[in-house]
């Protein structure tokens, strides 16, 4: 588990404070960070797997990191792929009870 080292105001809305893992992190806050990762997606592929709930793009920073790779550079290695696919696994999986909402996007057979 990585824990925070510092706090430091968020450089877009410089309103919140924003947990600093390194001093080469970018401050931004997730309300700020998902304003900009709401961009349109054309690649079905990567439209289908960025479809997610908001609120788990809330808990995970390293979500919010993928896509927005994804949206800086287009593409995303597959590594990434895999790394995006098991936390989104992970975070559905760990959800405390009583936040349970009925999940649509999940198949189950
Ligand atoms: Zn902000």
């Amino acid at each position: 588990m990585v824990v925070p080292k510092f706090k430091q105001k968020c450089a877009m809305c410089k309103t919140n404070w924003v947990e600093m893992f390194s001093r080469k992190q970018f401050p931004i806050c997730s309300k700020c960070q998902m304003k900009k990762l709401n961009k349109p997606i054309e690649d079905p592929k990567f439209k289908k797997m960025f479809d997610l709930p908001t609120e788990l793009y809330e808990k995970s920073s390293f979500l919010r990191n993928i896509k927005e790779a994804y949206l800086r550079f287009g593409n995303l290695t597959e590594k990434q792929i895999e790394a995006f696919k098991k936390t989104v696994k992970d975070l559905k999986e760990n959800k405390e009870p009583g936040t349970a909402k009925p999940t649509k996007a999940v198949k189950e057979d």
